[in-house]
């Protein structure tokens, strides 16, 4: 079970619209894949029209240590593609949580639990919150791995700095393991000068950790979650469609991932090296 934050403390870069989709292609490879919903405005939850009832299992009462992972999981649309979901209750988590002896291991905790479980997911993946708080630092000490989206846009950069910061400190201080695996470019357009230029600026500064397919602007992609849906069944045939299934390939290959049975992905790549990339 490979545990993977999809994680940027802006809002509206695309970070719902990636795990939902990515881990839909996933899936749709032959792998299982379990997408927790760890944003308290549930937008994931929303997306897949699972939002817990208050009380009922979410990633809320997870986290409070009332139930298992077994208990909050349930199964989408899509075959193989399950979701913890959450609800308006989490919003006030931070701050109860704020006090508790391990505060920022009650995901590390619950997840580990549920990989020796028969149940295990191949890939989880979690929709963090806008923010670098205490559910952010859940997230990040809870994996192995670290999707950044980023928008192809003129802030692009804003804020990476300190996005760095957080998980180079996550890193030394709580979990050594915690590796970048990607940066994924969205609301890319091949018209627009400035998508080419934040791409280059991205490349100069973060080099091949950045995936090399982009997600192009596709209003498709907008669409889909207003009808429950992933972007596979909603438009499979789309540009975000393709993109999101390119870029799936791309990520099983860097986690080293065997193709299963079926599946429509390349063999892992060689063993890369995605250490952090250096700022200076
Ligand atoms: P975040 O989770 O980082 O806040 P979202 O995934 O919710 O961001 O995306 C923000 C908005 O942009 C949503 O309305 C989403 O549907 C839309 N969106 C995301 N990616 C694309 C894209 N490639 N093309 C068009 N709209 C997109
Ligand atoms: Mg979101």
């Amino acid at each position: 079970m490979q545990v993977i934050s999809v994680i940027n403390q802006k809002g509206g870069v695309g970070k719902t619209t990636s795990c939902s989709n990515l881990g839909a292609a996933l899936a749709l490879a032959g792998y299982r894949v379990l997408l927790m919903d760890l944003d308290p405005q549930a937008h994931l939850s929303i997306a897949f029209d699972r939002m817990p009832d208050p009380g009922d299992p979410s990633v809320y009462t997870l986290l409070g240590g009332h139930h298992s992972i077994a208990d909050v999981a349930q199964p989408t649309n899509v075959d193989g593609l399950y979701i913890a979901p959450t609800n308006l209750d989490l919003t006030g988590s931070e701050q109860e949580f704020a006090n508790e002896i391990g505060r920022e291991i009650l995901l590390r905790d619950a997840l580990q639990d549920y990989s020796r479980s028969k149940n295990a997911p191949d890939i989880v993946m979690l929709d963090c919150p806008p923010a670098l708080g205490l559910l952010s630092l859940n997230a990040l000490c809870a994996s192995d791995y670290v999707i950044i989206p980023v928008q192809a846009e003129f802030f692009a950069l804003q804020g990476m700095a300190q996005l760095h910061d957080v998980l180079e400190r996550v890193q030394r201080r709580l979990n050594p393991n915690l590796k970048l695996i990607g940066i994924l470019v969205g609301m890319y357009s091949k018209q627009r000068n400035l998508s080419r230029e934040v791409v280059q600026e991205l490349r100069n500064h973060f080099g091949e950790i950045v995936f090399s397919h982009h997600v192009r602007v596709n209003v498709r992609l907008a669409e889909a979650p207003s009808h429950g849906m992933t972007i596979y069944e909603y438009d499979p045939r789309c540009a975000g469609a393709e993109d999101f299934r390119i870029v799936a390939t791309e990520l099983a290959s860097r986690l080293g991932l065997q193709s299963r049975p079926g599946a429509d992905l390349v063999p892992p790549a060689k063993a890369e090296n995605h250490a952090m990339p250096n700022f200076e």
